[in-house]
């Protein structure tokens, strides 16, 4: 068996194709930047999807991921020559950084967590989410299996984490969001439903058909925040998915909770989720346009203690972005509008390409159009299981904020 994480690793690399730098980025390459978009390449080859030399000034000096067919046409993955066990040493950093998640006293109360992210951990195009026993394997791309040797993956991921019972695995077919995903069971077995744990709550997973890997594991720590402001509080959270804020602030001691969701199968999924944990807290699941929603709020002049406002990414690609700030500044001030006399409200932006700046600029905006005042409470960001590179903002994808408003 091939051991190696690469498919073409013990092939002869000069008789891949090429593709050559249309200027000099081995700069930005250095710094730990993995992308490179069509635009810095010169002609490449046509149709096709898979490992490629990249040349500079003729001479090959890296070796990547090539897609004839996307802007990002290139994601890089070693300078040459390589060094034979490059990429098992990324894999046993990346199990390090995980070491507390791996922890059998801390998997007691969180046994779900990102074992892989990317290229924050230097493997372009594949994430691992772990969920109890199961572990989620998600390409970016199905065609990326002829980067990365899945068998060699399976093998390591058994080794590293005994626990694993079953491996599945879901790739993404279109860059749209929640669209067109395929899955497979590459190992073991692996239930329709998962259960798994998030800071001692359980929660639940139909794994196939979920968005994403499964759950949004990114949220963990910013939930653990809204937890520590709820007490006595009425919430509402919009674009709630399964109620993994709602959960967490029924724990914290909300007087009431209101989940808004247009996913009718994630709202289902939220009543389960407040049984499971045994949390007898009013709330309501409510399966509706989160705008149209706030709409009428405004209009019964409701009043809450903490609006939570999570939307999905308004930005799935650099041009939508203009649109996606509008979206979000909408949403926003509806919802600052809705936050009761020195009450809470929570943003969240989970777009790589809207910046950190950007995500302050349209807070400033939307609480200025709400006609209100506020006090920066806390920022958030991804946890320390989503980690990114310093060159690669973009994929310091989430931001969160909690306000108080005047
Ligand atoms: N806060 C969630 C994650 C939110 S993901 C958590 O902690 O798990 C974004 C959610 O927005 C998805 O569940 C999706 O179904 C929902 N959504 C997308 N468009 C919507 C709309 N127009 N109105 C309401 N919900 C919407």
């Amino acid at each position: 068996m091939n051991s190696s994480l690469l498919n073409f690793e013990n092939k002869d690399l000069s008789l891949l194709p090429s593709v050559s730098l249309a200027r000099d980025l081995q700069s930005k390459l250095g710094e730990g930047h993995q992308w490179i978009f069509h635009d810095a390449l010169s002609e490449g080859p046509k149709n096709y999807k898979g490992p490629s030399l990249l040349k500079f000034k003729n001479k090959s000096i890296a070796v990547g991921a090539y897609d004839s067919s996307s802007e990002l046409r290139y994601r890089f993955l070693s300078w040459l020559p390589m060094e034979g066990d490059e990429f098992l040493k990324r894999w046993k950093l990346a199990i390090k950084r995980r070491h507390r998640y791996l922890d059998k006293n801390e998997r007691l109360k969180t046994n779900s967590f990102r074992l892989i992210f990317g290229e924050g951990d230097d493997f372009p195009g594949i994430v691992i989410d772990i969920f109890a026993n199961i572990a989620v394997i998600q390409l970016d791309r199905p065609w990326l299996k002829k980067i990365w040797n899945l068998e060699a993956w399976i093998k390591l991921i058994r080794e590293d984490l005994p626990f694993i019972e079953g491996i599945l695995l879901k790739s993404k077919t279109s860059a749209k969001e929640n669209e067109g995903e395929e899955s497979e069971v590459l190992f073991g077995d692996v239930p329709e439903i998962i259960e798994f744990k998030e800071n001692q709550m359980i929660f639940k997973t139909k794994i196939r058909e979920a968005a994403k890997t499964g759950f949004f594991l990114d949220q963990r720590d910013n939930r653990l925040l809204i937890e520590k402001f709820t007490s006595g509080c009425r919430v509402i959270n919009f674009f709630s998915y399964t109620g993994g804020f709602s959960v967490f602030a029924a724990r914290g001691g909300a007087s009431e909770v209101i989940s808004v969701d247009i996913a009718k199968a994630a709202i289902d999924n939220c009543e389960e989720h407040f049984v499971l944990n045994k949390l007898n807290t009013k709330r309501t699941h409510i399966c509706n346009d989160a705008f149209e929603y706030l709409e009428l709020m405004k209009k019964k002049k409701e009043k809450f203690d903490l609006v939570i406002i999570d939307p999905p990414s308004f930005a799935p690609n650099a041009k939508a972005k203009e649109n996606a700030m509008k979206a979000y500044e909408k949403c926003f001030a509806m919802g600052a509008e809705l936050v009761s006399k020195n009450g809470l409200l929570a943003f969240s932006s989970c777009s790589g390409h809207v910046s950190l700046e950007d995500f302050g600029h349209v807070i400033n905006a939307s609480v200025s159009k709400a006609k209100r005042r506020a006090k920066i409470i806390a920022w958030g960001h991804q946890p320390s299981d989503h980690p990114y590179p310093l060159a690669m903002k973009e994929l310091h994808y989430l931001k969160f904020c909690l306000l108080e408003l005047g």
